[in-house]
C-alpha cells in the first residue's frame, strides 16, 4: 500500500487513519484519487482538501468507526465502494461483535483497495444482481452449527470469531498452518469469486487454468474428505504453495491467488519507501532489489517475480530480529511462479 501523507501538516498516515496524529485535522479517504484527505465541514457538507470542487459525506459506516471513505455528497448511497458490498453486519448493540466487525473492516477495506488499484471489477450485489459481490459478517450462536467462512456464488461469509485473536491463533495451530491473518482470509475469499468472474465463464480460459492447477471439475466434497482424512502429499512443497492448495484445484487457485495480491500488495509498500536492498555477500549468493516500480502498475511479472526472494528474505530476517514469526513464512518454488504469472496475466486490465 502507498503512504499517505496529511494535507494541513504533512504528517505521514496509514489508511485507516481517521485524524491526523500531528494537527488533528479530520481525514477521509477518496478512492478515486487514492487520496487520504484532510476534510473540513462547511455549510452541513464536507470539503475535502484533496479534491475541493466536490462535497462529500462519510460513508454511513463511519459512525461506527469501521469505515474512514468518503461518498459525494450528491451521491443516494450512503455507503463506500467498500461498504456497499455488505449484505449482513452483525448487532450494533453488542460491543463485542461491533468490535470483531471493525477489526474485519479494517482488513476488508484493505482488500477493496487492492481491488480497485487492479482495476477489477468490484460491484455489489445490490446492484449487479448477477454478478455482483457480497459479505455476510456471521457470529457463532450457541446450539447451531459454526459459521463457515468460505465464499459461494458472489456470497463471501466470514465467521468474526475469526477477529479474535486468540481463537484465530489456536486455530492456525490446530490446522497446522504458518499464516493465518484476517486479511489472508479476505484476499483468499475473494479468489473463488474472481474465478468465477475471469475463468470459469470463458472456455479459452478454463483450459489454461486446468494446464496449471488441474482439473476443477473433480467431486469437492470427495476432495475435501480426503484431504481431512489424508493430509497433503508429502511433496507438495515442490508445486503448492500451501498445503490446503493441494486439496482441489478451487482451493490452489484461491491461494494463489491471495498471495498474488499479498505480493503485490508488499511490493507497493516497498516501492512507496524507496526500498532496496544490497546485501554484501560472497557470490553466488545475493540479496538485492530495488523496489522502483509499482507493481499495481507492472505490465511484465519477471520485475514482481525478481523483488519476492531478496524482499521476503529481508523482513523475515528483521522480525526474527525482534522474535516475531517470519512476515511470510513460504518458500515459493519455480510451479507456484507460474501460477502466480498465471494471476498476473489475468489481472491486466
Ligand atoms: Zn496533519
Ligand atoms: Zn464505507
Ligand atoms: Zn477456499
Amino acid at each position: 500500500m502507498k503512504i499517505f501523507q496529511c494535507d494541513n501538516c504533512g504528517q505521514l498516515l496509514f489508511f485507516e487513519n481517521t485524524h491526523c496524529g500531528s494537527c488533528g485535522s479530520q481525514l477521509g479517504y477518496l478512492w478515486r484519487q487514492n487520496m487520504l484527505s484532510a476534510v473540513i465541514e462547511n455549510d452541513g457538507a464536507l470539503e475535502a482538501v484533496a479534491s475541493p470542487q466536490a462535497r462529500y459525506k462519510f460513508c454511513a459506516n463511519h459512525e461506527h468507526n469501521a469505515c474512514n471513505w468518503l461518498v459525494p455528497e450528491s451521491s443516494e448511497d450512503p455507503y463506500c465502494r467498500a461498504c456497499e458490498l455488505n449484505r449482513t453486519i452483525p448487532d450494533l448493540d453488542e460491543p463485542a461483535k461491533v468490535e470483531a466487525w471493525q477489526k474485519l473492516e479494517r482488513a476488508k477495506h484493505r482488500l477493496v483497495y487492492s481491488l480497485l488499484r487492479l482495476q477489477l471489477p468490484v460491484k455489489s450485489r445490490f446492484k449487479e444482481h448477477e454478478t455482483g459481490l457480497w459479505f455476510d459478517f456471521l457470529a457463532n450462536v450457541e446450539g447451531e452449527d459454526p459459521i463457515m467462512t468460505g465464499h459461494d456464488g458472489g456470497l463471501i461469509t466470514m465467521n468474526i470469531a475469526e477477529a479474535d485473536d486468540v481463537q484465530r491463533e489456536a486455530t492456525r495451530k490446530n490446522m497446522r498452518e504458518p499464516y493465518r491473518t484476517l486479511i489472508g482470509h479476505f484476499r483468499h475469499e475473494v479468489g473463488h469469486y474472481y474465478w468465477d468472474q475471469l475463468v470459469a465463464s470463458k472456455p479459452e480460459e478454463l483450459e489454461r487454468f486446468r494446464i496449471l492447477f488441474g482439473d476443477e471439475t473433480r467431486d469437492y466434497g470427495e476432495a475435501l474428505q480426503d484431504h481431512y482424512d489424508n493430509g497433503a502429499p508429502e511433496n507438495w512443497p515442490e508445486t503448492f504453495v500451501s498445503a490446503y492448495a493441494t486439496m482441489h484445484p478451487w482451493e490452489d487457485w484461491a491461494e494463489t491467488w491471495a498471495h498474488y495480491l499479498h505480493i503485490v500488495d508488499t511490493l507497493e509498500t516497498a516501492y512507496a519507501f524507496g526500498m532496496s536492498l544490497d546485501a554484501p555477500l560472497k557470490p553466488p549468493a545475493s540479496v538485492a532489489m530495488i523496489a522502483d516500480f509499482d507493481p499495481y502498475e507492472q505490465p511484465d511479472f519477471e520485475p514482481i517475480m525478481n523483488a519476492c526472494l531478496p524482499i521476503t528474505f529481508a523482513v523475515n530476517s528483521l522480525n526474527r530480529s525482534m522474535g516475531q514469526p517470519d512476515l511470510y513464512p513460504f518458500v515459493l518454488p519455480p510451479a507456484v511462479f507460474e501460477k502466480l504469472r498465471y494471476v498476473h496475466q489475468l489481472v491486466q486490465p
